[in-house]
C-alpha cells in the first residue's frame, strides 16, 4: 500500500509570519491524520525558521529547488546539504515554472535528482505536458522523455522512494483541473514508464501526485483514482482551512 502524500508548494508566497500562522491554523485540524504524509515547502528565506514550527505536527518540510553540489560558488544557489540541515526531507525538482522561467532542462533536473538522493532528501519530480502537445497528442511523448531522463542513473532501490508530481501545466495555477479519468489515465501510463524503467514491484512503490488546481472540491474524486497517491498543491495550500480539507480527503 503506498501512504498517500499531500504537499503544499508555497512557491514565491508567505513571509515567515504568514507561514506560522499559516501552521496554526493548519496543525490542530490535521493533528489526528496518521495515514497521509503532509508536506510544506516553503521560500527558502523562511524554511529555515520551520523546523522548530513544525516539531510535533506531523507535518514535514520540502524545498522547491536545489543546486546539486555539495557547496560552492554559486551565489544565489542552495545545497542538498543545506536543505537538508535545516529539516528538509523532500524538494521538489523540475517544476515546471523552473523549467519555463529559469530554461531547467530534462538533464539538469537528472543531476538534481540524483544530488537529492546522494543527500538523503526525497526528491519529488514533476513532469507534466503544456495544453498545445495535449492537444497535439504528444502527453505521453513529453512525460515519458521527461521520467525517463529524470530517473538516468537512479538505482532501483533509490527511484522507490521518489515521488513522481504529475503536473499538465494547463492545470497549474489556472482554476483548470484534469478530470479524475485524465489524471488517471496519465498517472497509469507513468507507472507503466517506470515499471518499464526498473520492474513492476518498484513501480507500485513510487507514489504519483496529481498537481494541477487541485482544490477541497475537487480532490476527493482525484484522490479515489487508483494510481493518484497524493496531490503537489499551490493555491489551496496557501490556507489552512483548503490545506486542511485536502489532508482530510474523503477515503
Ligand atoms: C503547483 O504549484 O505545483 C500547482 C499545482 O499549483 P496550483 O495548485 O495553484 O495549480
Amino acid at each position: 500500500m503506498r501512504t498517500p502524500v499531500i504537499a503544499g508548494n508555497w512557491k514565491m508566497y508567505l513571509t515567515p509570519q504568514q507561514a506560522f500562522d499559516l501552521i496554526d491554523g493548519l496543525a490542530p485540524q490535521v493533528k489526528d491524520v496518521k495515514d497521509v504524509e503532509m508536506i510544506v515547502c516553503p521560500a527558502n528565506p523562511v524554511l529555515g525558521m520551520m523546523a522548530e514550527k513544525l516539531s510535533g505536527t506531523g507535518i514535514q518540510m520540502g524545498g522547491q529547488n536545489l543546486y546539486p553540489k555539495q557547496e560552492g560558488a554559486f551565489t544565489g544557489e542552495n545545497a542538498p546539504t543545506m536543505l537538508k540541515a535545516v529539516g528538509c526531507a523532500y524538494c521538489v525538482l523540475g517544476h515546471s515554472e523552473r523549467r519555463q522561467y529559469f530554461n531547467e532542462t530534462d538533464e539538469f533536473i537528472n543531476e538534481k535528482v540524483k544530488a537529492a538522493l546522494e543527500f538523503d532528501l526525497i526528491p519529488i519530480i514533476c513532469c507534466g505536458e503544456t495544453l498545445e502537445q495535449r492537444e497535439e497528442g504528444k502527453t505521453m511523448n513529453i512525460v515519458g522523455t521527461q521520467i525517463n531522463k529524470a530517473f538516468e542513473g537512479v538505482s532501483a532501490e533509490d527511484a522507490a522512494t521518489t515521488i513522481v508530481a504529475y503536473e499538465p501545466i494547463w492545470a497549474i495555477g489556472t482554476g483548470k483541473t484534469a478530470t479524475p479519468e485524465m489524471a488517471q489515465e496519465v498517472h497509469a501510463d507513468i507507472r507503466q514508464i517506470l515499471a518499464k524503467l526498473y520492474n513492476s514491484e518498484i513501480a507500485d512503490k513510487i507514489r504519483i501526485q496529481y498537481g494541477g488546481s487541485v482544490k477541497p472540491e475537487n480532490v476527493d474524486s482525484l484522490m479515489a483514482q487508483p494510481d493518484i497517491d497524493g496531490a503537489l498543491v499551490g493555491g489551496a495550500s496557501l490556507k489552512a482551512d483548503s490545506f486542511a480539507r485536502l489532508v482530510n480527503f474523503k477515503k
